[in-house]
């Protein structure tokens, strides 16, 4: 957290008044990272696949998606206060005493709805509710009509969508990995409801996989079938992936068989036909969903927490984020090895070289060494630094983070030569 905050991951949000609970902003790093995990994911789950199309919904909605949804009757934890300091807490999550005055004395547990409610329009009355999206999924159920039409995708096929959504939870906590305000990568693929079950497997075994191509160890991620009491009110099957935090096991991602749910509910609600008709065969049915539900912001974390080492270079400790060069900041710092004017023409040439490319960052700050430590602590994966030699010998050196291993390569090869490191030549 405090490194997050030092370089310029994650801020508290608000900070100069105080801070506002559980709202986080996200900063020069930070932002890139998040895109980045965010860019891994959409190239997986739509670019590299024939059979996923993407979507962009609203945040607001009327109260008829939520209540078709069932999000209005059942999206809901137990909340329970403690009688003697009067703090509320998530009963299904309290094991213990209270964790602020260690009471045992807790009122009955009451339903308490997790969605953000507003109006929308200058007239606060009945007529005029809207909620905040506790998840992106009711987008694409409701559009489901529409995507079919207009890109004669027949299932199976999916629907997938990155953004924020709102949940006004009891007991926002451990950093970023539970916010009121949070990003997710969801996706709903429709398929002919026979084949559900083993669309399911498949769905969890590339889900998994993801996390592991991106660098994720093995020994700290793994999944976990939900037990029959621990089921969404729309699911009949879920898997969670689940990765190591310092609490312990914890979930990054829900894979859910959502049956024909959500599909009827919206035909039944809103009187649209939701279904898919078979011109070949004749065949006309609702099809069922499998629907594998990350979070962006806990990913993230997760990345980080997972990336985080720290070791000795020189006889120096060192802190090093071992990211995955997809997910770096920055994936290539350009160095002039001295503030000396002569370097800065060579060395900015090679940053417009390499920026169409990479993200880049240029540092001429403080020596070498520093330099390269700075950029170890913010996961870049590769230095190229120009140095005097270079202005004869038109080579520069590149520096790995993780061996510290450092080549001269002739700066006619620059691109080629990072392209292969970072498998994209
Ligand atoms: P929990 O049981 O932890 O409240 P959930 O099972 O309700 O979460 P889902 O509805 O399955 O969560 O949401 C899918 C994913 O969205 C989660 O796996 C998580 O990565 C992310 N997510 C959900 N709620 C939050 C939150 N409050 N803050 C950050 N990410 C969240």
């Amino acid at each position: 957290m405090s490194l997050c905050k030092r370089r310029g991951f994650i801020f508290q949000s608000a900070e100069i008044y105080g801070g506002f609970r559980s709202t986080y902003d996200y900063g020069p790093l930070g932002v890139n990272m998040l895109r980045n995990v965010k860019d891994a994911w959409w190239r997986s789950t739509v670019q590299l696949r024939d059979d996923v199309v993407g979507l962009d919904a609203a945040i607001l909605s009327p109260p008829a998606v939520w209540e078709a949804s069932g999000h209005l009757a059942n999206f809901t934890d137990p909340l329970v206060d403690c009688r003697s300091c009067h703090s509320r807490w998530r009963a299904d999550k309290l094991t213990g005493p209270c964790p602020t005055c260690g009471s045992t004395d807790f009122t009955e547990a009451r339903e308490f709805n997790l969605m953000f409610k507003t109006h929308a329009g200058p007239v606060e009355d009945e007529g005029a509710v809207a909620y905040l999206r506790p998840e992106t999924a009711q987008g694409m159920f409701i559009n489901f009509a529409n995507v079919l039409q207009t890109t004669r995708k027949r299932p199976p096929f999916g629907i997938a969508q990155v953004g924020k959504s709102f949940r006004n939870e009891i007991t926002p906590q451990n950093f970023v990995f539970r916010t009121r305000e949070f990003e997710q990568m969801e996706m709903e693929f429709f398929v002919p409801p026979g084949e559900s079950s083993t669309w399911h497997e498949y769905w969890i075994g590339e889900r998994y996989r993801w996390y592991v191509e991106l660098g994720m160890p093995e020994d700290r991620l793994r999944v976990r079938p939900h037990g029959p009491e621990e089921l969404s009110h729309y699911s009949s099957a879920t898997s969670d992936v689940e990765f190591l935090f310092p609490w312990g096991w914890d979930e990054l991602e829900g894979i859910a068989n959502r049956t024909d749910y959500d599909l009827r509910q919206h035909a039944a609600a809103s009187g649209a036909r939701l279904e898919y008709f078979d011109q070949g065969t004749g065949e006309r049915y609702v099809p069922h969903v499998i629907e594998p539900a990350a979070g962006a912001t806990r990913t993230m974390m997760a990345f980080l927490l997972a990336a985080y080492d720290e070791d000795e270079v020189g006889g120096e400790a060192r802190t090093v984020l071992r990211l995955h060069h997809r997910l770096a900041p920055y994936q290539v710092a350009v160095l002039p090895l001295s503030k000396k004017e002569t370097l800065e023409p060579m060395a900015r040439e090679v940053l417009g070289l390499l920026q169409p490319h990479f993200m880049c960052d240029y540092d001429t700050t403080q020596s070498i060494g520093r330099r390269y430590r700075r950029f170890d602590e913010i996961g870049t994966p590769w230095c190229v630094t120009v140095d005097f030699q270079s202005l004869e010998d038109r080579a520069v050196t590149v520096r790995d983070r993780d061996s510290t291993e450092q080549v001269r390569v002739p700066v006619d090869g620059l691109l080629a030569e990072l392209r292969s490191r970072a498998g994209t030549a």
